[in-house]
Formats: structure tokens, C-alpha cells, sequence
């Protein structure tokens, strides 16, 4: 370990050279669930010293009656007592000079009102004396290689794993062991718990900077500081790869509806965009939490996206091809020379081609087909890996199908391309232990399974070799009028007409408009208008303008325009009695073109986010949209659209002009500036944006300000649970 200066408070935690364990009772001595027994089983072999006024004297530990007793400078303090006196026992603790702790006892933010004032006293210690806090609420670590862990229950352990977990429950570092071949042990873990202090981005750190972890695995449940993780993961997973896995995922939090973006944007969409904004794999369950940082930890540098298939059947080859489709890999090409070197294994009537079926020459003589074949597609410059499909027969009479050693020893021999491998039937003891002796292949479950690591293994690669991308957080760049126009708007609700003028301030496109309050000035204040017009009731108190006839299309100049202005007072005073209209917008009417929505939602952890998609009054129903956390420059711009159905349409069906998507770029890239430069509004709603051959017309906005959002409900907005 390094020099006290310099030691990490993680280093504290997770290889303490000293540690005291606090509230140990008297009967955890001898029992199998016990800190005593892991430390035992860890062969942790720093100094142990227990508190507690009535133990007996225990061989290898020194028993301490009081915390004042110890001897001053402890690495770490390890406290599981009742939660009322948490936090005089750590500020004693820091006043022994112990320079860190890991608080086990539960009940604290994770519980009742008083457990987080017992949390917030915590903090205060914390801030005031300088220890360093892991928990409360919490298992603590394991250090494999450190031979230390603060679990009284028994944890995997794999001083070889270059696996670094961090879990916000102590639950994925428990089972994880008793799991048949699935799992890979873990290096370092550690259950972050209610995270008082040391959090998820200091401990992605601490792994960063570990050479023994090359691997970070995820459990996320709530991630408080989104843009602090964002930027961590999007630098660390460039060079280790992360996988996670995010629980919860389906209980949406209150969202208002008082926006489309807001309805189509839900906390899982957000959560899934950002991941992958970072680079992060994500897994969809425990499972595959499991099986990709089993792979990740397995093959070293997988290259490419090329895959080779060698199948003992037709059948479980033409399966295999779904899922390398499914998984967004590609079927390699194999050279002349690669087939050549094995059509000898073949009948002459055989026309051989990537995927393999080599039923026939192993039924013939495996011992020397099967070998040479795997070797011959591992050799080819144009296979990235192998997807090797085979059956676990177990029986002695069909020992000759044993593909094990042979997957083995290649495998080892050919480190930089992967051979994964799907048996119809997994003989877990026998020859999926074998396979995977090496330490270099792996038996995947299901063949998607397999593809799908395949395909993050290429993925992972791609981003070690791709420059970084900015995840910056003001634009710092806003024009100036913008200040003047939200300072004007200051205690509105929503802003419509003056989220028109902000759009124009940012040069974007909204259909030419005025603002008329009353009949008598129609006239004028449409002057420099072209007809045809839409008329719109602007209201504060009216959310969808055409439910309560608030709009009016198409209408023409002189006599129509004054019967659809009256017209429209009269709809909106008899639909919406309460609500106070304080004009009527007469719009241009928009060219033909096809209506688009554009939007923005602010992200309690991850800030704001873009969204575009299908628009008009059926988005919701659609819902096709896609999602980036800001921000969002010109070529994620293009590729958001790409990701959406509505862009098929926008590209022309059925011999239509393509629409202006470069218009729409320009939008999507001017709200991402907006919303980073500017707070004050929590939500945008752009729908339609009419896109037409040339250019694009925002005809619709509505602005969602901040602090409403905030006490949104006392204002009268209705708030739902949109799950
Ligand atoms: P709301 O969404 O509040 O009901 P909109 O302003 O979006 O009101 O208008 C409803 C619909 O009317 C739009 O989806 C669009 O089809 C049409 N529309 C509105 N303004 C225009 C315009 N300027 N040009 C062409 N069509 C328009
Ligand atoms: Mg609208």
C-alpha cells in the first residue's frame, strides 16, 4: 500500500491494514455467519480488534472494552449497532483517529422520517471530523485479492476475477457464487447502500484506477448524480468495459401530462438512452448481468463483428443465424483457401459456405475434422469470432462427441477471437466445466446469449477506438434577447407566444404569427401576414387547444377571418368556461409537409433530454420516438432521427420528395442548447413541427417552466402516474 498521504479512502475500505468491528455480539464467536468467519475465510491477515464490553478473549483478535481502548489510527471501523447510536459511535470512532467506516445497521434514508435525520446527523460527523463513510445500510466490500470483507454471510471470491462490482444492495454480491457456470467471480465488490458519503462515481473511479479490475459490473437502482456517472462511465468505458443492470426500471415517477415529449419520455427510456449514451452495456437482467461480465472477464480483445459458425447441425445452424441478425453481427466470408483446407473432411456433393454444418465429417472421424475445421475458421482473416454450436452427450458411448478439449485449446491458442459456444443441453460438470477450463471460452445458455456477447465484446472494442465524445454541460452560447424574453414570462405557467419569440431568437422556424386581443385590431395586426391563416386560443388554462376549439384552419382574409375570430372566443368560453383567454394567435398556414414532434424533458438525474418522433394529437399512441441526453450536436441529430419510423416516411414513400430532415437537424440542435443554457424550463413540446420539402414550421409550442414542475400541484396542473 502506499504512503498514508496518499492513500484513497476507498483503500480504507476495501484493504484495510487494521480494522475494529463494533457491535460484534457475543455469540457471533464460533458461528458460521459471522464478520469473524469471513475474515477467517478471506484469510485476511491485519489486525483485528473487536469492541465489546463482555467478550471473552478470542485467539488472533484483540478484544477492546470500549472504542476509547483501541489504539489510535485505525484503518477501519466496521459498525453494526443499534441505529440510534450510529452516529456517536462513528463520531468517536473519528475522534480515535480511525480513518474510515463502513456503517452496516440499517433504518437510516433507507426507512422512516427519523432514520433520515439520523442520516443527515451522519453527514455532519462526516463533514466535520473528516472520516470517510461506506453505507449506512449496507454489506460492505469483499477484496479478493486483499483477502478482506466486511460480510458477516459468505461472498464469492476469486483472487484471479478481474471483475470489480458495485451493487446497491448487498444481494448480487451473495448469490453470485452458487450460481452454476454462469458466474465470474469477483475481484473487488462492494454494496454502496444509502451512500451518505462514498457513492457509485468514486468507487467507478477507484476501479478506473485499479490495474487488477478490467471489468466494472453494475447494479443500479437510483443514480442521484446522473451527469457526475455520465461523465465517469463515458471516460472509464472507453478503455474497461461497464455493464449494468438497472432495477426499477418500470415504476415511472410522477411525470405530468401536461406535455406529448413529457408522456413519451419515461424514467426507462431516459435510464436506457443514457447508458448507452456512456457506452455502458446494458444487461436486462440478473442474468445477463451475470453471463456479459463473465464474458467481458473470458475473451480478451475481440476485434470485430465477423462471425464464423460451426454447427454439428443444419438446424442449429440456421438458428444461429437469427441470432447474429438479431444481435447486429455479421455472418463472416470465408476465403477459398479456409474452405479448401477442409473440403476434403466433406462429400464432393456438398457445396460448403459460412455457417458450417459438419454433421457429416465428425459423424465420419471427429478426432480429426473437428479440430481442424474450428482451427481452419479460426485462422481465416475474415473471422472475428466463432459461435460453436454442439451437443453435451454424456454418455460413454458417445464420448467421441466430447468438443471440450479441443474448444479449449484453441481457444487458448487464439486469444484475440472469441469462440462462444451454445450446447442444446448443458453437461455443467463435465464438458462445459472443461470448455471453460481454460479460462478462455465459455458455454453460453442460449444462443442469443452468446451472440448478444458476441456483439457487446465488438461494441466495446469500436468504443476503445473511438475519440470522445463531449458530454458538456452549457452550450454558453444563447442569444442575448432570450434573458429579456423568460425574465418577461417570469411567473407564467406555461409560455406559448413566448416560447415563439425564443424559438426565433435561436433562428428557428416558427410559421409567422400575431398576437391579436382583440376583434377590432384583427386587421392590423395581421397586416404582414400571407392568408391562409390558423387562428389559436392562447390561455394558460387550456393544455390541447383543438379540444376545446381553440383552433381554427384554413381560413381566408376579410369577413371569414372576423367569423372564425368570434367564432373561436365563443368555442373556448363554451368548452373551457374557466379558463381566461388572453388572445388568439392568427398564424400563417403552414406548407403541406409531415408533422413531426419535437421535444425536451429535463431528467431529474440526468438533465435535459431531446426527443423526436411522430407527432400530431396521436404521439403518445404512436409513440414512436427517439431519445439522447443532452447534449445533442448535428450528427447525433441525424442519427436520432434515423432511429424513428416517422424518418422512413420523411425520406419519401411511394415516390414522394424526400421532407427537409436538415431542418429538423437544426431544431433538435438548437433545443439542446437551449435547454442546457437555460433552467427555467422544465419541458418542451413542439408538435407539430410541419417538415416540408423545404425547410420546416414549428406551428405549435409549449413551454413547461420549472417552477411549476416543482410544486406543480397546488397550481392546479393535473399530475399523473402515467405507469
Ligand atoms: P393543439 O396541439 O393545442 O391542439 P396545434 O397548434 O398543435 O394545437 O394545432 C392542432 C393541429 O392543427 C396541428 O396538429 C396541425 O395539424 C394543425 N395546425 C396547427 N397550426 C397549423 C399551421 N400553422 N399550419 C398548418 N396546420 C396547422
Ligand atoms: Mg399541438
Amino acid at each position: 500500500m502506499s504512503s498514508e498521504s496518499e492513500t484513497k479512502p476507498l483503500d480504507l475500505i476495501f484493504r484495510p491494514r487494521s480494522v475494529a468491528i463494533i457491535g460484534l455480539s457475543r455469540g457471533a464467536v464460533g458461528s458460521p455467519v459471522s464478520i469473524l468467519t469471513s475474515l477467517e475465510d478471506f484469510g485476511y491477515d491485519g489486525d483485528v480488534y473487536v469492541v465489546n464490553p463482555k467478550m471473552p478473549a478470542v485467539s488472533g483478535i484483540t478484544v477492546c472494552k470500549t472504542i476509547e481502548d483501541l489504539p489510535e489510527g485505525l484503518d477501519l471501523a466496521v459498525i453494526s449497532v443499534e441505529r440510534s447510536t450510529v452516529v456517536d459511535i462513528v463520531e468517536r470512532c473519528a475522534g480515535r483517529g480511525i480513518r474510515a467506516a463502513i456503517v452496516i445497521t440499517q433504518g437510516f434514508a433507507d426507512a422512516d422520517e427519523a432514520g433520515a435525520e439520523e442520516q443527515r446527523r451522519l453527514t455532519e460527523v462526516i463533514e466535520r471530523s473528516g472520516i470517510r463513510v461506506l453505507g449506512p445500510n449496507t454489506i460492505g466490500v469483499a477484496d479478493a485479492r486483499a483477502g478482506f470483507t466486511s460480510s458477516f454471510i459468505e461472498i464469492s471470491r476469486d483472487p484471479a476475477s478481474p471483475v470489480g462490482q458495485v451493487a446497491q444492495s448487498g444481494f448480487l454480491m451473495m448469490g453470485h457464487h452458487l450460481v452454476n457456470n454462469e458466474a465470474a467471480g469477483f475481484g473487488k465488490t462492494v454494496d454502496l447502500g444509502n451512500a451518505c458519503d462514498l457513492g457509485l462515481v468514486d468507487v467507478l473511479e477507484y476501479y478506473e484506477a485499479d490495474d487488477d479490475i478490467g471489468v466494472i459490473e453494475c447494479h443500479l437502482e437510483a443514480i442521484e448524480d446522473g451527469r457526475g456517472f455520465l461523465e465517469a462511465a463515458a471516460r472509464i468505458a472507453r478503455r474497461k468495459p461497464i455493464v449494468a443492470l438497472k432495477a426499477g426500471k418500470s415504476r415511472l415517477g410522477l411525470k405530468a401530462v401536461a406535455s406529448h415529449t413529457g408522456a413519451v419520455a419515461g424514467e426507462s427510456r431516459v435510464y436506457h438512452q443514457a447508458l448507452r449514451q456512456a457506452g455502458v452495456v446494458e444487461a436486462r437482467s440478473a442474468e445477463e448481468l451475470r453471463l456479459f461480465s463473465k464474458a467481458f472477464a473470458t475473451y480478451g480483445k475481440a476485434a470485430g463483428r465477423r462471425v464464423a459458425v460451426v454447427s454439428f447441425s443444419g438446424g442449429g445452424a440456421v438458428l444461429a443465424l437469427d441470432a447474429i441478425d438479431d444481435a447486429g453481427l455479421e455472418l463472416a466470408e470465408l476465403s477459398a483457401e479456409t474452405l479448401d483446407s477442409m473440403r476434403h473432411f466433406f462429400p464432393a456433393w456438398l457445396e460448403i459456405e459460412n455457417p458450417l454444418d459438419i454433421w457429416i465429417p465428425i459423424a465420419k472421424d471427429m478426432e480429426s475434422s473437428f479440430p481442424a475445421i474450428l482451427e481452419g475458421v479460426l485462422n481465416d482473416d475474415a473471422v472475428d469470432a466463432v459461435l460453436c454450436i454442439y451437443c453435451s452427450y454424456n454418455l460413454p458411448k458417445y464420448q467421441n462427441f466430447d468438443v471440450s478439449q479441443h474448444v479449449s485449446r484453441l481457444a487458448a491458442s487464439y486469444p484475440d477471437k472469441p469462440i462462444a459456444c451454445w450446447s442444446y443441453g448443458q453437461d455443467i460438470e463435465g464438458i462445459t466445466k472443461t470448455v471453460e477450463a481454460s479460462g478462455k471460452a465459455m458455454v453460453f445458455p442460449s444462443l442469443d446469449g452468446a451472440a448478444q456477447a458476441l456483439a457487446h465484446l465488438a461494441d466495446h472494442h469500436q468504443r476503445t477506438q473511438q475519440a470522445a465524445r463531449p458530454q458538456t454541460a452549457r452550450s454558453g452560447a444563447a442569444p442575448q434577447e432570450v434573458a429579456g424574453i423568460l425574465q418577461r414570462a417570469q411567473g407564467k405557467a406555461y409560455l406559448f407566444t413566448e416560447a415563439f419569440e425564443i424559438l426565433e431568437a435561436y433562428d428557428l422556424p416558427v410559421a409567422p404569427w400575431a398576437l391579436v386581443e382583440a376583434a377590432d385590431s384583427l386587421e392590423t395586426a395581421t397586416n404582414d401576414l400571407k392568408a391562409p391563416f390558423c387562428l389559436k386560443a392562447s390561455s394558460q388554462d387550456i393544455v390541447h387547444k383543438s379540444e376545446s376549439g381553440g383552433v381554427v384552419l384554413g381560413v381566408e382574409r376579410g369577413a371569414a377571418l372576423e367569423e372564425a375570430y368570434d367564432g373561436l372566443c365563443q368555442a373556448v368560453r363554451r368548452n373551457a368556461p374557466g379558463a381566461k383567454l388572453e388572445g388568439v394567435v392568427v398564424q400563417e398556414m403552414a406548407a403541406k409537409g409531415i408533422e413531426v414532434m419535437v421535444g425536451m424533458v429535463r431528467d431529474p438525474s440526468f438533465g435535459p433530454c431531446i426527443v423526436v418522433g411522430s407527432g400530431g394529437i396521436y404521439a403518445e399512441v404512436l409513440d414512436d420516438v427517439a431519445l439522447r441526453v443532452a447534449p445533442v450536436d448535428a450528427e447525433e441529430a441525424r442519427a436520432m432521427i434515423r432511429e424513428t419510423k416517422i424518418s422512413r416516411i420523411l425520406s419519401g414513400v411511394r415516390g414522394e420528395a424526400a421532407a427537409d430532415s436538415e431542418a429538423l437537424v437544426k431544431i433538435l440542435v438548437a433545443l439542446s442548447r437551449f435547454a442546457l443554457d437555460h433552467d427555467a424550463v422544465q419541458e418542451i413540446d413542439l408538435n407539430p413541427v410541419i417538415v416540408g420539402k423545404e425547410g420546416a414550421a414549428i406551428v405549435d409550442a409549449r413551454f413547461i417552466m420549472s417552477d411549476l414542475a416543482a410544486g406543480a400541484c397546488g397550481q392546479g396542473l393535473v399530475r399523473a402516474d402515467v405507469g
